[in-house]
């Protein structure tokens, strides 16, 4: 093995396995957390009619400037009419919020303004032109642009999207994703552990992240340290229907029983350290023999595999959705204690942030085995490659988890 690759060649080397995700029309309804593909223009204007704020009456302004006065009520709008008379001059109508404010009234006066009559209304107070009515056109105009490309559409931007008449959305496809692990100490969760085992939790975990950077993930049967189980499991399902990225977990270092480096190494897949702590050991590719799948090879140990997934595979995935932050919010912290750390290499370290006063401190310990720790992480803390030693109080790059 060469001198090691750095984080940000790696990065580049993973997302380059992943195409621009092509658009698709999902309905409305299920276009949350999509990412838009195209700018969404009104096909009507909001509110598409000048429309009443209140319950009250539609009167002129110009008949109640000797208010308190009486006027003749001589219709009823409740929201929904679509047959609205015009307003006659020393008249009023009824009207119900959300109505079509009729030809001729310029202004609503509030039932509470009002003795609430029905064949004559006393109004008590003046309103002034235009009062209460909703203008046509005053929050979105016909034929504004109203949601951008590259929107990721969260429950304001679905309701605006049907309020001006969208029954359907272009939004990126999900990128498909396997995740198959690999071990022959792994059991499925459920089952009784002998001495020696342990249960599977990489699959979860990163097919959870997977959905989690908007991926659609596929979590294959596990597979032992076994080259012919693993390369079968895999042909078997890639036959079936595309696949986007394949990402395995385990198998990947420098011992023996390898899987995942005996199988993929003359098959298309570059195995090398990257300069990073955890996740040294990674590997990136396509394989031919299976449609030119484009593969990562996460290493096993959990924290390892979730970190890597957070450095190299979401913001892959996110670019390729056309996200318009493929990467996590970062802040600059404070770090709350004194830390060490290899030199050559860049560390991803698992932090709590105190929100009062912007301190970060690390939870559990370095290693790449504390997956207790990493879930209640809620921050990596990233140590430049020449950087051995932080004093308390020294700014610190963190990655917000949960933004
Ligand atoms: P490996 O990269 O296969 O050498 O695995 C490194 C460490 O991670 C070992 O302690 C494995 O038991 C553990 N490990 C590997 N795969 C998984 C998995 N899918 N779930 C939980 N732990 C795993
Ligand atoms: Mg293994």
């Amino acid at each position: 093995m060469s001198s090691p690759r750095t984080v940000d060649e790696h990065r580049a080397v993973v997302a380059a396995l992943l195409d621009p995700m092509p658009a698709e029309d999902v309905p409305v309804v299920h276009a949350r957390g999509r990412v838009l593909a195209a700018d969404v223009v009104a096909g009507v204007a909001l509110p598409s009619f000048d429309n009443s704020a209140m319950d009250g009456y539609a009167v002129r302004a110009a008949d109640c400037t000797d208010a308190p006065v009486e006027l003749p009520v001589e219709a009823d709008i409740p929201a929904g009419r679509t047959d609205v008379p015009p307003l006659r001059p020393g008249t009023a109508h009824r009207i119900m919020t959300g109505a079509l404010v009729p030809p001729g009234a310029d202004a609503v006066v509030p039932v509470e303004q009002t003795d609430g009559g029905l064949d004559r209304v006393r109004v008590s107070v003046a309103p002034a032109p235009g009062a209460h009515v909703r203008r046509a056109g005053e929050d979105v105009r016909e034929g504004d642009v109203v949601l951008r490309a590259g929107t990721v559409l969260g429950a304001p931007q679905i309701g605006v999207a049907a309020a001006v008449g969208r029954e359907t959305l272009p939004v990126r496809r999900r990128p498909r994703v396997l995740v198959l692990s690999t071990g022959s100490e792994l059991v499925a969760p459920g089952r009784p552990l002998r001495p020696g085992q342990i249960y599977e939790s990489n699959g979860p975990m990163l097919a959870a992240a997977v959905e989690d950077a908007g991926g659609c993930a596929e979590l294959l049967r596990f597979v032992p340290d076994d080259v012919e189980q693993f390369l079968g499991r895999l042909r078997e399902r890639v036959s079936d229907a595309p696949v986007d990225l394949l990402l395995t977990s385990g198998g990947v270092s420098a011992g023996a029983y390898e899987v995942v480096k005996d199988a993929f190494r003359e098959r298309g897949v570059e195995f090398v350290k990257v300069a990073m702590q955890p996740g040294g050991p990674q590997g990136a590719g396509r394989v031919d023999e299976l449609g030119g799948i484009g593969v990562v090879t996460l290493p096993g140990n959990p924290v390892s595999s979730h970190v890597s997934f957070e450095v190299f595979v979401r913001p892959a995935l996110r670019s390729a959705l056309g996200h318009p932050h493929p990467e996590r919010p970062v802040v600059t912290a404070t770090l709350g204690e004194r830390w060490r750390s290899p030199a050559g290499r860049r560390q991803f370290r698992r932090g709590v942030l105190d929100a009062s006063n912007g301190t970060v401190r690390e939870v559990g310990g370095p290693a790449s085995h504390l997956l207790g720790s990493l879930a209640r992480a809620e921050c990596l803390v990233v140590v430049p490659e020449d950087v051995t030693e932080l004093s308390e109080g020294s700014a610190v790059e963190t990655w917000l988890l949960d933004g």
